[in-house]
């Protein structure tokens, strides 16, 4: 196997089959602090990129081989849109993926290509990354090729949000110290309001990063998320092993639930089994619902 790589339980999206789009070496035109990948130049290219059809042949075998997937997720060493031949292998890929969800997550750099947008708008669930509100924290954060404004990014995204009909995922990672202060957050909370995303992926350094930067902590996230809009789906991305379970009484949950949908991994991590049963009777009586947003499930209570 050279291209596809999994299938891996993905918190976020289910069980996930990856193509890698650039296996021979990073190839990306930003160079974020955060990277789980050693830092590089940023490119605008990928070098040696795969034959649309040899990735074809491998993603139809693994397949067959791995039935229960969910998703099949275009990314990369780097930047998957870099791909100089993607809408074809989003063509493909549409032709071949049967009841599995086509998703892609790109850092948002490339949305004002037209290629691209045209091709982004035949996936499922399209992932986008927006770390900051303004050029500054976005050049100490993402540090992208020279050229790539922020501001023209955000614009094409309201444009693209606007024009989708499938869902898409905006992701902040926070990073201590450069986006993990309230002004940058009512700054992003207002770009989101307009935006629309059907979900907001909020999360943290969670592996050994490609510069000297820390992770935001987790009780300093749930105080900023509280300078969110209660309209945006907030997920927050928390790491596995995360035990402290809570008991609700069922007017607190109703009022948590009311208030910010929450995710069944915030109910599976955070909540006790004692609150999980309630939560279950309350779907059961339809005080709240359940519905799954780009392969997240959310409980939300029933206007
Ligand atoms: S966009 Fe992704 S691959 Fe590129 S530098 Fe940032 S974290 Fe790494």
């Amino acid at each position: 196997m050279k291209y596809v790589f999994g299938p891996v339980n993905s918190r976020r999206f289910g069980i996930s089959l990856g193509i890698d789009l650039s296996p021979d070496k990073k190839s990306c035109n930003f160079d974020c602090v955060y990277c789980e990948l050693k830092g590089a130049k940023p490119v605008n290219t990928i070098t040696n990129p795969p034959k649309v059809q040899d990735i074809i042949d491998e993603v139809k075998n693994n397949i067959i081989k791995f039935p229960n997937i969910d998703v099949i997720t275009i990314t990369s060493n780097g930047e998957p849109t870099l791909y100089n031949n993607l809408e074809l292998l989003v063509d493909e890929l549409n032709k071949i993926k049967q009841n599995k969800k086509l998703l892609i997550l790109s850092n948002g750099s490339t949305i004002c290509d037209k290629n691209i947008e045209k091709a982004l708008k035949k996936i499922d669930i399209v992932k986008l990354s927006l770390d900051c509100a303004t050029q500054k924290c976005f050049k100490k954060i993402d540090r992208p090729l020279k050229g790539i404004i922020l501001e023209d990014i955000i614009q094409c995204m309201k444009t693209f949000s606007k024009n989708f009909k499938n869902t898409l995922v905006i992701e902040i990672l926070l990073v201590k110290g450069i986006n993990d202060n309230i002004e940058e957050i009512k700054k992003l909370n207002n770009i989101l309001m307009q935006i629309i995303p059907q979900r907001v992926d909020i999360g943290t350094i969670d592996r050994p990063p490609a510069y000297q930067v820390q992770p935001v902590k987790d009780q300093e996230i749930e105080e900023l998320i509280k300078y969110f809009d209660e309209k945006l789906p907030i997920s927050l991305i928390r790491k596995q092993n995360s035990n402290k379970q809570e008991c609700f009484k069922e007017k607190d949950i109703l009022y948590l639930i009311s208030h910010r949908p929450q995710s069944q991994f915030d109910i599976d991590t955070f909540f006790d089994n004692n609150s999980k049963e309630k939560i279950g009777k309350m779907v059961e009586k339809e005080i709240i619902e359940k519905i799954n947003i780009g392969g997240t499930v959310f409980y939300r209570k029933i206007l």
